[in-house]
């Protein structure tokens, strides 16, 4: 049987590897959170002492990462770099300033949506990120781009913030969320776009649940 291949691109915040992994249970396929290997690259970037802006410094670096994504037993995806499993280490701030500065590089996201896609050719996948539908796997049939409102990305980082035991101001909050979509909206190359051909799942007023099901649905009348 043919691959399954499912595309899910959205801002940051919007739920989308939420919705992603549980669909990807749902059908016992694997998730692929691409935003992981940026974010390892970003790390390599911060632990080789290279400032991730600095374009000549990163194309440098470039053919000295090997990064590598396995899956173990119960699914959860690993990442590897340079032999060794960093997935713990890609949820700092730190880490997440890097890998938005670095994957603003052509050079760096052309070796990673290779990589991408070599998973994509080796397993039945859900995969999320910026430029899934839209690059890394344009020709699936199954492409959605999950979204919620700033207001309601904001009120969500909050509580999660809150949960952690951190307090946020909501203003910063939301202009911190709007600078990001910024950077991922108007970058030069693979920026994130919603192409027609992509179904929008707006998550404001629907639960991760509602999302899921409406995902599943398409994918069992095409099938
Ligand atoms: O999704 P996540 O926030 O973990 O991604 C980290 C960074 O990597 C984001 O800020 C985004 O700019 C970048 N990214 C990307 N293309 C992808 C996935 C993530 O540019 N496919």
């Amino acid at each position: 049987m043919d691959k399954l291949r499912i595309a899910i691109d959205g801002p940051a915040g919007a739920g989308k590897s939420t919705v992603a992994k549980y669909v990807a249970s749902s059908l016992g396929i694997h998730h692929l959170d691409t935003g992981s290997m940026y974010r390892a690259f970003g790390l390599f970037a911060l632990e080789s002492g290279v400032d991730p802006t600095d374009a000549a410094g990163l194309a440098a670096l470039l053919p000295n990462a090997n990064i590598e994504v396995t899956f173990d037993d119960e699914g959860a995806q690993h990442v590897w770099l340079n032999g060794v499993d960093r997935t713990a280490d890609l949820r700092t701030e730190a880490v997440s300033i890097a890998s938005s500065a670095v994957s603003l590089l052509p050079a760096v996201r052309d070796k990673l949506a290779a990589l991408q896609r070599a998973v994509g050719e080796k397993y039945s996948i859900v995969m999320d990120g910026r430029d899934i539908t839209t690059n890394v796997l344009p020709d699936t049939p199954y492409k959605f781009f999950v979204t919620a409102s700033v207001e309601e990305r904001a009120r969500r980082r909050i509580r999660q913030l809150r949960r952690l035991g951190q307090e946020a101001d909501f203003a910063q909050v939301k202009a911190d969320i709007i600078a990001r979509d910024r950077q991922d909206s108007d970058r030069a190359y693979m920026p994130l776009r919603r192409t027609e051909d992509t179904m929008l799942i707006d998550t404001t007023k629907i639960s991760v649940r509602e999302a899921v099901e409406r995902i599943l649905e398409v994918i069992s009348k095409k099938e």
